[in-house]
């Protein structure tokens, strides 16, 4: 059998929900009786359970990805143990952590293998950068969702702000932080500016007011 596979990237900010629809296509892959492999790349190594955890409280047990796993022997020794107990689709959490040669390792195994992966994670870092990860699915993906999420002022959420303990935004530092007392607060890239502007004492940029007869003009194709 020639069975297609595919190597999926779906990415968002935080808090838009994307380990619970992982959660969530983990259940709905157990009710159709499809095996499943859940893995995660370990940032803070003082996590003990090997667990993926939604904050609406629903988790599954996952395979911990090191700096150094090589997924592709890893997968490939998982067949030579038990070809009829190898999973079907492999979902990965916090995608964004993987370095680029993991995700290459993940596109061996959807083409040599006919596994299935879906790579859920964030797109850019607090500082608006790529991480490794999101920057390799985006180059090798056969297909690639936005994970949609709303910003307090209406817009699009696209940009993850690392916030101190009183609310400002931090602007500096390292890519990855553990342990710290750091959050994180998606928003849009206007509030995220502005957030930016606030900081430097600056007025932060007036929306400029809507002009309704703009909106209206259609989009034409040009003809020639
Ligand atoms: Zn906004």
């Amino acid at each position: 059998m020639n069975r297609i596979a595919k190597l999926y990237f779906r990415y968002g900010t935080m808090g838009s929900a994307k380990t619970a629809m992982l959660l969530t296509t983990a259940y709905n892959f157990e009710e159709r009786g499809l095996k499943y492999l859940c893995m995660k790349p370990i940032v803070d190594t003082r996590e003990k359970a090997s667990v993926i955890r939604s904050r609406i409280g629903i988790e599954r047990e996952c395979r911990w990805i090191l700096n150094d796993s090589d997924l592709y022997l890893e997968i490939k020794s998982l067949l030579a143990e038990s070809a009829a107990d190898a999973p079907n689709w492999i979902l990965v959490d916090e995608a964004q952590f993987l370095s680029a040669v993991q995700v290459d390792q993940l596109a061996a195994i959807v083409d040599d293998f006919a596994i299935n992966v879906i790579c859920y994670g964030l797109r850019t870092d607090f500082q608006g950068n790529l991480f490794e990860g999101a920057r390799r699915l985006f180059e090798m993906a056969d297909t690639i969702d936005e994970v949609k999420s709303t910003c307090t002022c209406g817009r699009k959420t696209i940009m993850n702000a690392r916030i101190d303990a009183d609310g400002k935004i931090i602007t500096e530092g390292e890519q990855v932080m553990i342990g710290g007392n750091e959050r994180y607060v998606a928003c849009c890239r206007k509030c995220w500016r502005n957030k930016k502007l606030e900081k430097m004492g600056a007025a932060p940029t007036r929306p400029r007011p809507l002009n309704n007869d703009l909106t209206l003009i259609p989009w034409k194709p040009k003809t020639s």
